[in-house]
Formats: structure tokens, C-alpha cells, sequence
């Protein structure tokens, strides 16, 4: 099996000897192939470019692989043979993120004019209401596996929630960073596991840059940023999502596929899913196309696609879509890249378009998003408009979180039809009998 393989490196290293996470037989640079074991470790010393995890993926009959995930867990655990995680990581205190449910959308599609198969791929039934618990559950893995004592991240709102949810249940102490500004319900969300939450006067790219000088102090010794230190390994969570939306399509690849994008991390390994499972022999191999989605106010990668060019130049977010709201998004290029690749595209909507979608889908298939929802069903909308999306195919939008952490971009603009005495006449007065 030639999916990332190395012939001869050892799951180990002499700072984390012994080290066992699976599949995953090493650290291997994004742009240059530069090769290390298994650590702690997210840029290349040869280029600094991203590190990757390689695996030595399961050989052989494609149909026994597929019997072994069908009888697994309803978890991501079901794919742990192609994940960098202990081969017993679902006896193991964890959240057991996944298998959320895909919705096929009827009416939504009619509403937007969809003729073929549409889904949502609906991500806030996670533990901690969003995309985040998978991600986190892999990193956790490698922060055990790595001795770390201290989880950590800087978020955007949900994964400080998420991480500080999987270090309660794990017994890590969690130490966790945001903006200061960020929705309440995502603040306390961060707040309740009983984790150190810590509020950064300033952007997410100020966290984030807060962050890497924490990493390489004193002060930050032995804690494991999943999305910074445990970046290669954390990032790997999302390719479960490719995973899940084929198997609940009766292991078949949808034709396109709307992402959204804030690093752009999600979008890369929804792809890099997609590239393993027609690799083992999973699913047919076809072409799928990739759509990545953005908020007006923070839309780098999107201005990036539709100028033309491979460099993603930062800007300062200003957006109602807080989750996606990162200005300096690590893997723009990448994203670019993929979108190209496979004839998606990447576009954007304004914060009065995704109000309206999150509307639209809570109306048409009760289904409440948070913010990030409203930006990819937008996206989906004004891509079928503008013609680069084709409704006539099997199209799956992602939902990646809970409008319950965001009632302050709806509740503006939603509230009771009427408020009356409790009495009949005063129901016909406000003409709703
Ligand atoms: C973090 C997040 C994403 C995607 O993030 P990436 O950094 O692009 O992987 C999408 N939706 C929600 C709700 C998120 O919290
Ligand atoms: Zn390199």
C-alpha cells in the first residue's frame, strides 16, 4: 500500500522512545519530503515547511477492510487503522467523537434549486457541539503518547472548548487560549470543564503568535498545543470526516463537497481522506470537487482564489462567522491547491447571507448551525448562482458546529411570532389561528 509509505523508519525516536501510534510510522515534510520519527514537532528543520504524518497503511482486500470498519465502533475509532492512534484507543477515557449524522437535505435542495442527492454532513452532534472533538481526540492520543501534562490550544471559540472537554475526561490539566471578544456561549463553554481559560486582547493570529513564543519558553515546558506542537497529528482528525460521509453514502465519493475554511487544515485532510480511501481500494475512484467557503469579513483564501494567485495575503477579520474568523490561514496555499486541483472553487458571503442560511436550513430540515454552517450553506447558494456548482449532482455541505454557540448572530432577527394574554381571543387577535 503506497499511501505515504516509508520502508524503514521505527515508530520511535531517542526523546520518545518506544512511541506506538499505529499506522503512522513518521513526521514527513509537506514541501520538501524530508523525513522524521514520530515527536512533538510541526515544521521542517531542512525548509521549515509543514510536517505530515506518513503511514504504512493496511494491505489487502479492500472488502475486509471495509467488514473490519462497519463492525467497529460508532466513533471515529472505527477508522483507527488509518489513523495515528494505539490500536486500543476506544478502551481508553475519551470523548469518542464521530459518526455524526449525514441529513439528506430534500428540501433545502429544493429551495436552492438542487436537483441531485444534497446532504448535510451535520458535525454539532459532537460531544462539545462542533468539528473540534475529532481533531482534539487524535491530538490527545499524541500528547499521552508524548508525556505531556498540559493540554493546550489557541482557538477560535470551539477548540478551547473541545480541549478542555477531552482534558477533563483524560485527567490532563487544560490551559487554554482565545480572543477576549468572543461569543459568550463559546466562553463558557471553555470555562465549564474546570481548565485554565485565558482571554488574549486581541486577534486569533495575536493567540496564535502568543502561542509559538509560549511553546519555546520555560513557561510552556511539557504542554502539548494540539494545534501548534501536535499540529501533524491533530490535523489527521478531519480526514474522518471524508471517511464518514463516504461510508454513510454506501462507501461512494459525493461529487462535490462545500468545506469551511479557517486555517484551511479541515479542508487539506477532508481531501487527503478522500485520496486513502480510493487509494485502499475503499471506493471507486473518481473525480470529486473540493468547494471551500469564507466569510466576506475574513475571506484571505477566497480574494486569493478568485485573483488568481498562490499567495494568501493576510487580513484582519471582521465577520460574525467568529470560528472561521483567522486572518493568516496556515494552509491557504494548500487549500488553493486543491480547489484547483479539482475544478472546485473557493467563495465567500457576507454576514447578512449567512444569518439568511442559517435560517434556511434551520426552516427547511431543522437543522440549527452555528455561524460556520450559515457561511457554507451561503457559499453552496451563491456557487449554484454563479454556475460552479453543479445542482444536478450529489453535492454534501458541511455543518461543522452548534447555532446553540452562537444565538447572537440569529436572535436579532428571531424571536416569538407573538407574545399575548393567555387567552383565545387575544391568539385570533394576533392573526395566528
Ligand atoms: C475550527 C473550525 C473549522 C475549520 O477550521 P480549520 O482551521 O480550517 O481546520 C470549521 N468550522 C468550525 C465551526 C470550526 O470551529
Ligand atoms: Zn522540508
Amino acid at each position: 500500500m503506497a499511501v505515504n509509505t516509508v520502508a524503514s523508519t521505527t515508530a520511535s525516536d531517542s526523546t520518545h522512545p518506544g512511541v506506538s501510534l499505529g499506522p503512522a510510522v513518521a513526521l514527513s515534510c509537506r514541501e520538501c519530503g524530508e523525513r522524521i520519527p514520530l515527536g512533538p514537532h510541526f515544521a521542517c528543520t531542512a525548509c521549515f515547511g509543514p510536517l505530515e504524518i506518513a503511514y504504512e497503511l493496511p494491505e489487502g482486500d479492500p472488502e475486509a477492510l471495509r467488514a473490519r470498519i462497519e463492525a467497529g465502533p460508532d466513533t471515529i475509532w472505527r477508522y483507527a487503522p488509518l489513523l495515528p492512534v494505539p490500536a486500543d484507543v476506544a478502551a481508553k477515557p475519551n470523548l469518542n467523537p464521530g459518526f455524526t449524522r449525514l441529513v439528506r437535505a430534500d428540501r433545502l435542495a429544493a429551495e436552492l434549486g438542487v436537483t441531485g442527492e444534497l446532504h448535510v454532513k451535520d458535525d454539532s452532534g459532537n460531544p462539545t457541539h462542533s468539528f473540534k472533538d475529532r481533531v482534539v481526540a487524535i491530538a490527545v492520543e499524541a500528547a499521552r503518547a508524548f508525556g505531556f501534562t498540559t493540554l493546550s490550544c489557541s482557538s477560535t471559540g470551539n477548540l478551547a472548548g473541545a480541549v478542555g472537554a477531552a482534558a477533563a475526561r483524560a485527567g490532563l490539566r487544560s490551559c487554554v487560549f482565545i480572543p477576549h471578544d468572543l461569543e459568550q456561549g463559546k466562553v463558557v463553554m471553555a470555562a465549564v470543564y474546570g481548565g485554565d481559560l485565558v482571554g488574549i486582547e486581541g486577534t486569533y493570529d495575536d493567540v496564535n503568535r502568543f502561542c509559538s513564543e509560549l511553546i519555546g519558553d520555560p513557561a510552556g515546558e511539557g504542554w502539548g498545543f494540539v494545534n501548534v506542537n501536535l499540529r501533524p497529528y491533530y490535523a489527521e482528525g478531519s480526514k474522518t470526516l471524508a471517511y464518514e460521509i463516504c461510508e454513510q453514502l454506501g462507501w461512494r465519493l459525493p461529487d462535490q463537497l462545500v468545506v469551511p475554511i479557517a486555517s484551511g487544515s479541515q479542508l487539506t485532510k477532508i481531501d487527503k481522506g478522500l485520496r486513502e480511501l480510493i487509494a485502499l481500494g475503499l471506493v471507486e475512484d473518481r473525480p470529486y470537487k473540493i468547494f471551500g467557503a469564507q466569510a466576506e469579513g475574513c475571506s484571505p483564501v477566497s480574494q486569493a482564489f478568485k485573483g488568481g494567485h498562490d499567495v494568501v495575503r493576510p487580513v484582519r477579520p471582521d465577520t460574525i462567522a467568529k470560528s472561521l474568523a483567522i486572518g493568516n490561514p496556515a494552509d491557504g496555499p494548500y487549500v488553493l491547491d486543491i480547489a484547483r486541483r479539482t475544478g472546485g472553487a473557493v467563495e465567500d458571503v457576507t454576514d447578512a447571507q449567512v444569518v439568511d442560511a442559517i435560517k434556511l436550513l434551520a426552516r427547511t430540515e431543522g437543522v440549527f448551525a452555528e455561524t460556520a454552517g450559515g457561511v457554507t450553506v451561503g457559499v453552496t447558494r451563491k456557487l449554484i448562482e454563479n454556475g460552479l456548482l453543479d445542482p444536478t449532482l450529489t453535492t454534501v455541505v458541511l455543518n461543522t458546529g452548534d447555532g446553540l454557540k452562537t444565538l447572537d448572530a440569529v436572535a436579532p432577527t428571531t424571536g416569538p411570532s407573538a407574545v399575548i394574554r393567555p387567552s383565545l381571543d387575544a391568539f385570533r387577535a394576533a392573526g395566528l389561528a
